[in-house]
């Protein structure tokens, strides 16, 4: 029960979606029951032609519930449902009268008709069935509402009015629940769309913000976080600095081990500085072996968080596929200043990191 009700629950959220045999399965179990009570119904007014048409149609609902449980054949079920309601409307109102509500049913298969162009492949993108579908009912609708007022009921034995009246409000409600079931499942494909949607939107927006490798920032979002820390700083709301920080030697790895080897320690390297800086920091695979980190804080801040990153790296022996490499890093720090572009505080960045390249690597350099 506890399983039933949380697979519910999936569905009305639009996470799961409904299961298309067992639906089809439960409407051929509910319409063979109805059948059933027009059967009885038939079989005590002694309509005979409506008594055998709907013992027929009980026997083919039943089929159709079983064959559904092991073939889904769901635009043949669509069109033998269609056709036998249109059917049962039509003949039951000629022969019994209008007053009896029969034809209400017909109208149900307006939304019915849409619903499974939405749903059943065969049917996607083709919305003239549905339209043609429902031309069809609305000409059936008013031909049997004329035929049947002008030239009166084929049956005309002694019926109590009871029994009409009481069937009329039983083909209303029936209708309604049909309408109901529709509209509903109807909100329930709708929902289970928008849910997908929104869960592929969120995997676009990581793919195109994220390096595939090592899962840091890439440049192009990099630059929308560096653009909005200007703007703070113009503002008076703060103070950031760059670190552009590089592997040393990393040309070396990839000769020495190969270029997967080199890979995971760019992955590792990566880690290593997540690890070093706060949450509010912005980490990015600048270029190949290049990592620059937005630190929201000044140069002292950011001189400690180059020095905690050079260390770190450096303090660690990766294992990588049996081998144990050692690696370090030479980084460069400048703190933004007021009315300089992005370009000019990463490029004085670039130069300290290129100043400890020359001075021996392993280090920090930071901007005067
Ligand atoms: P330096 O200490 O001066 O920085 O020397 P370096 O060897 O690290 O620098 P260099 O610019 O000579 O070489 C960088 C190397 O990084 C060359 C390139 O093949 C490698 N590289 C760039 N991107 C990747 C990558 O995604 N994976 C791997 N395995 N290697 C990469
Ligand atoms: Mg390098
Ligand atoms: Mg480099």
């Amino acid at each position: 029960m506890e399983a039933f009700k949380y697979a519910l629950l999936k569905i009305i959220n639009g996470e799961r979606k409904i299961n298309e045999r067992r639906k089809y399965v439960i409407t051929g179990i509910a319409l063979s029951l109805v059948h059933f009570f027009f059967m009885c119904l038939f079989l005590a007014l002694g309509v005979r032609v409506m008594f055998i048409y709907n013992f027929v149609v009980v026997l083919m609902y039943t089929c159709i519930a079983i064959i559904t449980g092991r073939v889904a054949r769901y635009t043949y079920i669509f069109i033998v449902t269609f056709i036998e309601i249109l059917l049962h409307s039509v003949l039951a109102s000629l022969m019994l009268g209008w007053n009896w509500g029969f034809m209400t049913y017909t109208l149900s298969l307006i939304p019915a008709s849409f619903y499974i162009a939405y749903t059943v492949d065969y049917f996607k993108k083709k919305l003239r069935i549905p339209a043609i579908a429902s031309g069809i009912v609305f000409i059936c609708f008013l031909l049997v509402r004329e035929i049947s007022t002008s030239i009166g009921p084929m049956y005309d034995a002694d019926i109590p009015v009871r029994a009409v009246h009481g069937t009329y409000l039983f083909n209303m409600m029936l209708t309604f629940v049909f309408l109901w079931v529709v509209a509903f499942l109807f909100s329930l494909e709708v929902y289970y769309m928008q849910h997908n949607l929104e869960n592929e939107n969120i995997s676009l927006e990581q793919l195109a913000s994220f390096d595939p490798l090592t899962h840091l920032l890439n440049r192009r979002s990099m630059n929308s976080y560096l653009e909005e820390s200007c703007y703070r700083v113009k503002k008076k709301r703060g103070k950031f600095s760059i670190i552009m920080a590089d592997i040393d030697d990393f040309k070396k790895i990839n000769d020495t081990y190969g270029h997967a080897v080199g890979d995971m320690v760019l992955v590792e390297v990566a880690s290593t500085i997540i690890k070093e800086v706060r949450d509010e920091d912005c980490v990015c695979r600048w270029g190949g072996e290049e990592i620059l980190i937005l630190v929201r804080s000044g140069m002292e801040q950011a001189k400690n968080v180059a020095w905690r990153i050079c260390r770190g790296v450096a303090g660690k022996t990766l294992e990588v596929k049996d081998e144990s490499i050692k690696v370090t890093m030479t980084l460069g720090v400048a703190e933004y200043r007021d009315d300089e572009t992005i370009d000019e505080v990463v490029g004085r960045a670039d130069k300290r990191m290129y100043d400890g390249k020359l001075r021996g690597k392993n280090r920090v350099v930071c901007d005067k």
